[in-house]
């Protein structure tokens, strides 16, 4: 079956992608949009920078001090490769099955006869092999060799990416299996890696190699670095860490794996010990946005309730591998809040990072961004991973491949099913052409036009005689949410609705989620956004953008009124988006921010702020920008309007 996790076993199982498409819609034209401008765009630079040609310069021995590229630029042609397999399979493209070919063959010469594949270490004028597990990124840019090879051979086959990925775990096993070199690599990635391609493949050696770097780490073995161990997870043992810590991508890279090598082995105690790190973590170090990792200096995790929007790293990638921990905990657990949290993360920091034609990119995703952004040269790499627009390409360039990537195979994300029926997880427009256990074909269309409008149609177009459950989550902000099936209308309440009945050919299930836009209140631990408050529509999280207000200088002022909120009838109004009424503070400007009692006044005329989806923002040129907004002392109905000139 194809699909990119498919777990030996677990509370409920993922479909194949073959039986599942998307037909339109939000997501579905985003796809269309990756697999017709980002896959080709990434090659392109790829190219044009020589990150594919030090393939060349390895297989020609012409390699040397002046390769050019991150120790990590092999990782972006295998992801891209990950991506034009899923793309391939998905669409049947024969541009995206020529680009593996000429990929794979650059990629395959460059590999030595003992399977050792690395373009930046190992080779005259380079450095040695393993000399920097810390920074280097050698079995880093393995495993996402083996994540390309698994999209490869359960779409494909077994061909040449699968024999050069195969050799290359061989390696790796040889290499730092029992007896071998006693580390981890200073990058997780190459467990999920292994594991992953252990199940793909029915070979335990991989699981096996991969449980061994999840134990080995935590125990000291990377060198001390000024940002400490936590930076690569190497602080405290997977098994006794209580909650995601150092950098962001690595953290969730590891937890992912540890889900995997925990299923795999029947590791309660690991598994039990994602859980507890997922609860904490997403309880205490998440953003409204789904974002992860709040600090700049080592793109990591900050303390409990550390969670500044406007210092918000954010980084895309994390927003990827907190998708990558949570299936598969969902997969494991059945906990549905999981793919609660993969919607959020999918709406607001996925959708985010790509431009609307899908050649350029933010990898920060800040909740706040003071100062507009300098429009980017589309021909020009980016220094910086925060700029407050997007950029075409990166120096560090690994958010692009993660989203294509991730858009490729989207539709893996969709459904599941378990011995009794069929959930329904994510809601886009799409068809479902799957099986029940025992080889019962049910088939499932969906239409709707979700999330601009809350309503969803599932029409069984063919299902088995018996009774089975149709089970439609419900997510957790969609209080008052309504199932229809049979005539009847009921409440139902975050989690899954079930309906367990025969279904007949033509029935519908309509679901109705209220995607009328709501304020949203943060902790009040999260010291700096106290007093302030967000506004949400169903899964989007809305923003305001200077663009939208009077003048630009409003942002830092803008005090908004939590009494009313409408969807637009204002003339402002954006599609999909929310209207509150705001005012200037009037705050004026000081020698000093300080000062022996609190600012009073009244503040400005109250008009209307137009909030668009976050996702969208920063589209029509640099802009700054604001999710959580201070809430004003006094609402608008209880101030009279101020007259014009009065
Ligand atoms: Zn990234």
């Amino acid at each position: 079956m194809t699909s990119p996790v498919l777990p030996s076993h677990g509370r409920v199982r993922p479909l194949g992608l073959a039986q599942v498409s998307l037909t339109g819609g939000f997501w579905g034209g985003r796809q269309t949009v990756n697999a017709t401008a980002t896959l080709a765009h990434c090659e392109s630079w790829m190219e044009r920078l020589g990150w594919l040609a030090n393939f060349d310069r390895v297989a020609d021995g012409t390699t040397g001090p002046d390769r050019p590229g991150w120790s990590f630029s092999d990782s972006e042609v295998y992801k891209l490769l990950e991506a034009l397999s899923w793309e391939s399979a998905r669409s049947g493209d024969p541009e995206a099955e020529s680009a593996i070919k000429r990929l794979t063959a650059r990629v395959a010469r460059a590999q030595d006869p003992d399977g050792y594949l690395n373009t930046c270490f190992g080779h005259p004028g380079r450095p040695p092999r393993y000399s920097d597990l810390e920074m280097g990124h050698e079995l880093y840019n393995t495993g996402h060799l083996l994540q390309a090879a698994v999209a490869r051979l359960r779409t494909a086959g077994d061909d040449d990416l699968v024999r050069v990925a195969r050799r290359a775990a061989d390696h790796v096993c040889r290499t730092f299996g029992p007896g071998g070199i006693d580390g981890v690599c200073g990058h997780p990635e190459i467990e999920v890696g292994l594991a992953e391609f252990g199940r793909a493949l029915g070979e335990p050696r991989y699981v096996e190699q991969a449980r061994l770097f999840i134990e080995r780490r935590g125990h000291g073995r990377l060198k001390d670095i000024p940002l400490g161990r936590a930076y690569f997870q190497d602080d405290i043992p997977v098994r006794e860490a209580d909650v995601w810590r150092g950098h962001a991508v690595r953290a969730l890279y590891l937890a992912a794996a540890s889900v995997d090598v925990a299923v795999e082995t029947g590791d309660s105690g690991l598994l039990d010990a994602v859980r507890r790190q997922w609860e904490r973590s997403v309880a205490r170090r998440t953003y409204v946005t789904g974002g992860m990792g709040s600090r700049h200096q080592d793109e990591g995790f900050g303390e409990d309730w550390e969670l500044p929007p406007d210092r918000a790293y954010c980084e895309t990638c994390a927003g990827v591998a907190s998708i990558m921990v949570s299936w598969r905990l969902y997969l494991a657990t059945g906990d549905v809040r999981c793919t609660d949290l993969i919607e959020r993360t999918l709406y607001n920091v996925v959708a985010t990072s790509p431009s609307a034609d899908g050649r350029a990119f933010f990898y920060a995703n800040p909740l706040h961004q003071r100062a507009a952004g300098r429009p980017a040269d589309p021909d020009e790499v980016s220094p910086r991973a925060e700029a407050g627009v997007r950029a075409a390409w990166f120096d560090v360039s690994c958010c692009p491949t993660n989203v294509a990537r991730t858009l490729a195979g989207l539709h893996a994300y969709l459904a599941t099913v378990d011995d009794d029926g069929l959930q329904l997880l994510q809601y886009a427009a799409g068809e479902i052409r799957a099986e029940l256990p025992g080889g019962r074909p049910v088939a499932l269309d969906v239409e709707t036009a979700y999330p601009d409008d809350g309503t969803v149609r599932v029409r069984v177009v063919a299902g088995p005689d018996e009774p089975w459950t149709l089970s439609l989550r419900v997510p957790g902000w969609a209080d008052g949410a309504t199932l229809t099936e049979g005539g009847r209308t009921t409440t139902v309440a975050p989690g899954l609705a079930q309906v367990r009945r025969a279904f007949a050919a033509g029935d519908e299930i309509v679901l109705e989620l209220p995607v009328t836009p709501r304020f949203t209140w943060p902790d009040p631990r999260i010291d700096a956004v106290r007093g302030c408050v967000a506004v949400e529509r169903g899964p989007e999280v809305l923003c305001v953008e200077s663009a939208d207000l009077p003048s630009r200088g409003v942002l830092d002022d803008l005090t908004i009124d939590t009494l009313t909120i409408d969807t637009g009838s204002a003339p402002r109004a954006v599609p999909g988006g929310a209207v509150v009424r705001g005012r200037a503070r009037g705050v004026p400007d000081q020698a000093w921010s300080y000062r022996d009692r609190p600012l009073s006044g009244d503040g400005g005329d109250w008009f209307d702020v137009p909030l668009r989806p976050y996702h969208a923002w920063a589209r029509r040129g640099p802009s700054s920008m604001r999710i959580f907004l201070p809430i004003a002392d006094q609402p608008a109905d209880q101030h009279p309007p101020i007259q014009e000139g009065a």
